[in-house]
């Protein structure tokens, strides 16, 4: 699905008419198709048919509950990294048993609510963390389920902050150590540690690092296998990188699928696969109004009334995303532009000299590709309130999260009138 051609001059997006859209809910607004979501998610299911895979979609991408619900209904699972997003999954009507829990620091309180809910597995990443398990699940009298997460030491070839498989990230554990865990595996008697996990990273554009981490991670499962071990579960981690700038090439749901296929073949097991962006990042826009155009001494800047409070990922990855301006641009004359948001903060640009159709205060532009790690990354930063949300789907739009008010904002500020010992 390529979002710039749909939106480009019809100014219509699932059906919307765009500038109608921000006319009554206002601006910054993110806007996420729904047929596009579907669409995703059924490619990859379609892709990953005839082996025993489940998809667990990753909550961090966007968590909103309507996102999620949409998910739920085309079968997908969940992995979480905390408590807060397990609550928004179950929430959303996603079985316990399909969701798998990652991340680096759990805390007990987070485990034990995992255990009592019942979720499927644990992603584990440290011995410490496997103690915790076994203490917790001891005292709750069950057995948790739990897969070791590997860090299969290649490189993503992705942006630093977003390479999780590397030796020197902090993710997962070294197959030697994890080699050492099932040969003591006797040693935590209430966890049942039975799965393999891996996640090397995000917005993988190649899928040659994901070949070589997947034939490390088979060695390893063949080898257990040889020696003895029940592995019932393997989980490839999430990844799948998208199309960001036109004429970048996401890889495609059949090659990844293809992938896993051929490295896992001969797996009797569960098959789990964690995308997040991949699902929901191209079905995503920001769409935000120009407040003025600004002549500097050496530059023109577009001054958006979003700014990087709403979308961080320019700031904070140097990310490139597709911007548009709704209208009829056929004809016109296209001047480059730093699009800047409001933000007193340099780094609170979305592009540098970027060409765009001359713009004028009052224009609406969209950010495009904001379906992922847009809303989940908000904040207030500057006292700005949270953006609306909507989902739209043929022709209809519902609002999934209204605009945050000043009220809101500030609802859980408490004047220092009550001092209290500790
Ligand atoms: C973030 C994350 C994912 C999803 O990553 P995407 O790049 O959005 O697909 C999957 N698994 C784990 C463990 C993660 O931390």
């Amino acid at each position: 699905m390529q979002v710039s051609g749909l939106i480009g001059n019809t100014g219509t997006f699932a059906g919307v008419d765009l500038a109608a859209l921000v006319a009554r809910e206002g601006t910054p607004l993110y806007a996420y198709s729904a047929p596009a979501i579907r669409e995703r998610v059924r490619a990859l299911r379609a892709a990953l048919a005839g082996m025993d895979a489940g998809i667990r979609y990753a909550v961090k991408a966007n968590g909103n509950g309507a996102i999620l619900r949409l998910l739920a209904e085309e079968g997908a699972g969940a992995d979480i990294v905390s408590g807060g997003e397990m609550q928004r999954a179950l929430r959303a009507g996603i079985a316990a048993a399909d969701i798998v829990f990652s991340g680096v620091g759990k805390t007990d309180a987070e485990i034990d609510a995992a255990l009592a809910a019942g979720i499927g597995r644990f992603n584990v990443e440290s011995r410490a963390e496997l103690d915790a398990i076994q203490r917790i699940a001891a005292a709750r009298g069950c057995t948790a389920v739990a897969s070791v997460r590997i860090n299969p030491d290649v490189d993503a070839l992705t942006h630093a902050k977003i390479s999780t498989g590397k030796a020197e990230n902090k993710f997962g554990v070294s197959i030697a150590e994890a080699r050492g865990w099932f040969d003591a595996k006797a040693q935590w008697p209430n966890v049942r540690l039975d799965g393999l996990h891996m996640h090397i990273g995000s917005q993988l554009l190649s899928l040659d690092p994901v070949r070589e981490a997947l034939a490390r991670m088979a060695a390893f499962w063949k080898e257990l296998a040889a020696a003895g071990h029940d592995i019932a579960s393997i989980d490839v981690g999430g990844g799948l990188g998208v199309r960001y700038r036109d004429g970048e090439q996401a890889p495609d749901a059949f090659d990844y699928a293809a992938l896993i296929r051929e490295a896992l073949h001969g797996f009797a097991g569960r098959i789990l696969v964690e995308p997040g962006r991949w699902l929901v990042a191209e079905a995503g826009v920001l769409l935000s109004r120009v407040l003025l155009v600004k002549r500097g001494e050496a530059r023109r800047f577009l001054v958006l009334d979003a700014a990087m409070n709403d979308l961080l990922r320019p700031s904070l990855y140097e990310a490139w995303h597709d911007i548009v301006r709704i209208g009829d641009n056929t004809g016109c004359e296209r001047l480059a532009y730093d699009v800047v948001g409001p933000v007193c903060e340099t780094g609170d640009t979305f592009a540098q000299n970027r060409e765009l159709p001359r713009c004028e205060a009052g224009d609406l532009v969209a950010i495009l590709g904001a379906g992922a790690y847009g809303a989940s990354m908000a904040s207030t930063y500057n006292s700005r309130p949270l953006a609306a949300e909507v989902l739209l789907d043929d022709g209809r739009y519902a609002l999934i999260r209204r605009r945050q008010d000043f009220d809101a904002m500030i609802a859980d500020e408490r004047p220092a009138d009550e001092w209290r010992s500790a």
